[in-house]
């Protein structure tokens, strides 16, 4: 392991930030949580704590719901012009690009993730979600509608009007803290919602950090209320309350199935952004030297704590040995140590309890036949890092195939025919999405049509903009993020109609 002596310095600001005791964002002001508790939140690199934090409850979320509730209802928020809330919004992203060191290093220390990754991935990603999302406050429009009712006697003019959906409640994961707040947040901001925000109990930093900036972007108390606390408590009060319109939620799929039956009682709108399982397919004749490297990233990009992770490598017989060597040969090379020296290519997972599952995968894998041609287990043991890992000899029925681990381990695959390989690939309760590498343009469209995947990249993976739709088929999920279809999860239709003859 790379050894944490050659981290970078501190930023004075994170060292400030990390030693406060960090309150709960409720209309404008920080507060304690009403019970006074607070829970850790701690750096996976060493197992120890990092900072405290308020622990929102049920009657922290109630009182942000009211203030969410009067920000929508009669605060100016209702009265901004788009054109104003547009520079809000990209005024937000312009202070995330000024704190971007910052949030770096929060994302690092809180998450793992290495320090370069989280500049220029996590962060500038982020800062671009919020501009793109600006440019769509003046464009949320209603169309006008010929109609024929009243056969021609009487008529009408009618049209459309795209109205907010109300008090939206967002709760977020750990694997891209900072990132999964923008995504939430930007569109709602967009449509002109007011937001309760739960950030993941193991990574809430970052999220604070940005609602230390809200007053300066100018955005209205209210308007964004940040409620920081665990999943079963917080979080299920929040996709429970009646005064909540709507839930955006990303997680696990297990979750996922909860804040549904949660949102039951008041029939909240919800969009769901779940697990994966997701095949990346090299054909017999793709640009081996490309699909190595990009077959590997697919995976152990973000520790392979990404929904979208290329966890099922699928490669063509007759080049599986070379291609899997290959991505065998790449897992060797990652430097795994802290995300804060910045010699580490991967750092350790968010937690113990995720390190554990991972390794717990590893066992159930190995013990079912599996082989692992590199890694296969923990490093050291201190802090939660586990070796990048390349699983070989699976079958279909074994658990490390068909469930998300969510961690650096990928299963090789080798198939004989198209047809054969496109069962496999979909044979998942999954459809988030796929890869293909071929230099054969009808083969990758053909396959890109038989993938039943909410995005499927040819000759490239992890390709995220904040212009394309993210989201998931099948147990994936309901809805998109980003694009402007993200917008349609955030709006009500309203139809208007009136005689004018
Ligand atoms: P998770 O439980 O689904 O957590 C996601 C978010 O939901 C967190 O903010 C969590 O709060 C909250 N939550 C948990 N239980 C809830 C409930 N009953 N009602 C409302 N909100 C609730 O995910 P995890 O336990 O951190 O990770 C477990 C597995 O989920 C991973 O191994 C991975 O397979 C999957 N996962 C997927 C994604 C993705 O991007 N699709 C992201 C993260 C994890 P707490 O922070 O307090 O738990
Ligand atoms: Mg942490």
């Amino acid at each position: 392991m790379a050894t944490p002596a050659s981290a970078p310095l501190l930023d004075q600001n994170v060292s400030k930030f990390i030693a406060k005791t960090h309150k709960i964002l409720i209309n404008g002001k920080w507060v304690e949580a009403a019970s006074g508790k607070t829970f850790p939140t701690y750096n996976p690199a060493t197992g120890e704590v990092l900072s405290r934090v308020a622990e929102g409850d049920k009657e922290d979320i109630d009182r942000a719901v009211k203030a969410a509730r009067a920000a929508f209802e009669t605060g100016p928020w209702s009265k901004i012009t788009p054109s104003e809330r547009g520079r809000m919004i990209w005024k937000l992203g312009d202070l995330i690009e000024k704190h971007l060191e910052e949030f770096a290093q929060l994302e690092s220390l809180d998450n793992g993730k290495p320090l370069s990754v989280a500049r220029v991935a996590d962060v500038p990603l982020a800062a671009d979600l919020f501009r793109y999302m600006a440019g769509w406050a003046t464009k949320i429009e209603g169309n006008t509608i010929p109609i024929s009712a009243g056969g021609g006697a009487t008529q009408f003019l009618a049209y459309t009007v795209r109205e907010p959906v109300g008090v939206v409640g967002q709760i977020i994961p750990w694997n891209f803290p900072l990132l999964m707040a923008a995504w939430k947040l930007g569109p709602a901001l967009a449509t002109a919602c007011t937001i309760v925000l739960k950030p993941a109990e193991q990574t809430p930093l970052s999220a604070l950090l940005l609602g230390e900036l809200m007053q300066e972007a100018g955005i209205p108390d209210g308007v964004v209320n940040i409620v920081p606390g665990y999943g079963e408590t917080a979080g299920a009060a929040l996709s429970a309350h009646p005064r909540v319109d709507k839930i955006a939620f990303t997680g696990s799929t297990e979750v996922g199935k909860l804040i549904l039956q949660a949102a039951a009682g008041n029939l909240k709108k919800v969009s769901l952004e779940l697990g994966g399982k997701s095949p990346n397919i090299v054909l017999g004749d793709a640009d081996v030297d490309a699909a190595i490297p990009g077959a590997a990233s697919a995976i152990f990009f973000n520790h392979g704590q990404c929904c979208c992770a290329g966890s099922r490598l699928y490669v063509e017989s007759d080049i599986f040995d070379r291609v899997v060597d290959g991505v065998a040969q790449f897992a060797n090379n990652i430097r795994v140590g802290p995300g804060m020296d910045p010699t580490s290519d991967m750092g350790p997972l968010v937690s113990e309890e995720q390190m554990n599952r991972v390794c717990g995968y590893l066992e159930s894998g190995i013990s079912e036949g599996a082989k692992a041609l590199t890694g296969g287990s923990r490093v050291g043991d201190k802090g939660y890092f586990v070796k990048p890992t390349v699983l070989v000899n699976t079958t279909d029925k074994m658990k490390v195939v068909r469930e998300e681990i969510f961690g650096p381990v990928v299963t090789a695959i080798p198939f004989r025919s198209v047809e054969e390989l496109a069962h496999a690939a979909n044979n998942s309760n999954y459809g988030l999405a796929a890869g293909v590498w071929t230099r054969d343009i009808k083969k990758a469209h053909k396959l890109a049509g038989m993938l039943r995947a909410g995005t499927v990249w040819i000759n490239c993976y992890n390709v995220f903009d904040a212009a394309l739709p993210f989201g998931g088929y099948k147990e994936s999920g309901w809805g998109r993020e980003m694009g402007h279809e993200v917008l349609e999860q955030y709006t009500e239709v309203k139809a208007v109609c009136t005689p004018i003859s």
